[in-house]
């Protein structure tokens, strides 16, 4: 017998439902992970209680989804979704039931839900109800649909990139049968928003096995959602650096880095205009110039049209447009450096570099990390020391300049400001009142 050992609240829901005399459960990701050891994000309760009647049993609800059964119980500050059982109607487009019906059965809300391991409810006076075998494909490491793969795929197209996460999460397999539904139908994903497509690019993404970007590349997913992609997977590197095509490099890249989401999205997106940017030279080498700055354009575009936050891309697209510059390794260079792609980039930059020489050739693989950790090295002496970096390190002001070296307010200022800027930059010493405003005096 399983048994899972409930969060005293989400217990306590179930039980107060069931003294009201309904049936009541916890569903879906928080048994499978209760099962697999891992600590459940959220706990998810399905009830036979319609949304008034949880409503009438507890005193503090919000209507969260209430047309999709949906309310919020609050136990002191913390919220559980408590869903009644439902039936998803028709799904007239591959994105939304036309309606959903409320339903006494249990087995038919399990029946609705999108995966085996997805698929069970338990509670203590119960225990667990595995109606699909989700158990059996726990054990065996597999995402299988409930039911017929083309018809769930067919209904909601988003589950087939669901699939490809829960693999990437759960370090799962995905069923052979399911896996050819998802290259029949792959192409239904365009039905879907990008928002919700996001969601689950970005769950992939920070998962223990983000290398099943592949298995969305084989079975057609991201032909739709990020043809860039399978343009990277398409572009062989012919250079001693490298001994992968720019997509399985890629790949190899994303897995080296923290599970950050913003690390692992430039990853993702740091050699993007490689194959735009492809020429071979005379003796057949490839060659990528300019790939930098057009593939931080090239992101951004794609950002935007998968409907990423502003913070979000800017932080990206910086890392796509600096993850291969190379200053030389003087302080005076460094400190260059990080004023020219600024000091909000760091450290994260080292983690990008060392990622993508880590997905490379062994060829100089220990001079390149080398010379990155030479360039952390002088980056933390030159912060250690509180080096002026940026214009607001300066020790003068444009209000300085005006009230003590006789300058007129306007764009003039701004480019002396620079020209101090620089002066500090070659030479931290300057960097004092005095010497600032007599240089300003000169300029
Ligand atoms: P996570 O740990 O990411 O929250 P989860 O399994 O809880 O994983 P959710 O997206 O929160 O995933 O969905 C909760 C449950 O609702 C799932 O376990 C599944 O039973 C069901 N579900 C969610 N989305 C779908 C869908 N598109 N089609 C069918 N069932 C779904
Ligand atoms: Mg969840």
């Amino acid at each position: 017998m399983i048994k899972i050992s409930l969060p005293p609240k989400a217990a306590e829901i179930i039980a107060r439902l069931e003294a009201g005399g309904y049936e009541a459960y916890a569903v879906g990701g928080c048994v499978r992970d209760s099962v697999l050891g891992r600590k459940p994000q959220d706990w998810d309760i399905t009830t036979s209680a319609s949304p008034r009647e949880v409503k009438s049993v507890f005193s503090h609800t919000i209507d969260t989804g209430i047309a999709h059964g949906t309310v919020t119980v609050m136990l002191g500050r913390e919220g559980f979704e408590v869903t009644t059982y439902r039936i998803d109607g028709e799904y007239e487009d591959g994105r939304h039931p036309k309606e959903v019906r409320f339903t006494p059965n249990l087995l038919e809300d399990l029946k609705r839900r999108d995966f085996t391991v997805n698929a069970m409810a338990y509670n203590e006076t119960e225990g667990l109800v595995d109606a699909f075998d989700g158990i059996g494909d726990l054990r065996r490491g597999v995402i299988r649909c409930v039911g017929n793969a083309k018809e769930r795929f067919t209904e909601d197209a988003l589950r087939m990139l669901r699939a490809v996460r829960f693999a990437g999460q759960l370090g799962f397999a995905v069923e052979e049968e399911t896996t050819e539904a998802m290259r029949v139908l792959s192409g239904n994903l365009a039905k879907v928003s990008a928002e919700r497509i996001q969601t689950e690019l970005v769950k992939l993404l920070i998962s223990p096995h983000p290398e099943e970007l592949r298995l969305a590349y084989e079975t057609g997913l991201t032909g739709v959602f990020l043809p860039e992609f399978d343009r990277m997977m398409e572009t062989p590197q012919n250079h001693p650096h490298h001994c992968y095509t720019v997509g399985e490099h890629t790949i190899r890249a994303v897995a080296n880095i923290r599970a950050d989401r913003v690390l692992r999205l430039s990853m993702l997106f740091h050699d993007i205009a490689k194959p735009a940017c492809r020429r071979a030279d005379e003796n057949g080498t490839d060659h990528f110039h300019g790939h930098q700055q057009a593939g931080s354009e090239m992101t951004r575009r794609i950002l935007r049209r998968l409907k990423f936050d502003n913070d979000t891309t800017d932080r990206v697209c910086r890392l796509v447009r600096w993850h291969d510059d190379r200053p030389e390794l003087s302080e005076r260079s460094v400190r260059r450096a990080v004023s020219r792609i600024g000091l909000a980039q760091y450290p994260e930059l080292f983690e990008v570099k060392r990622a993508d020489i880590l997905a490379q050739s062994d060829y100089e693989r220990r001079e390149k990390l080398a010379y990155v950790d030479a360039y952390e090295r002088i980056y933390r002496e030159i912060l250690g020391r509180q080096q002026c970096l940026c214009l607001k390190d300066l020790a003068v002001t444009g209000r300085d300049l005006i009230e003590s070296a006789g300058m007129k307010p306007g764009p003039g200022l701004g480019a002396v400001l620079e020209e101090l800027l620089e002066a500090v930059l070659e030479d931290p010493e300057k960097n004092t009142r005095e010497t600032l405003l007599a240089l300003a005096k000169k300029s």
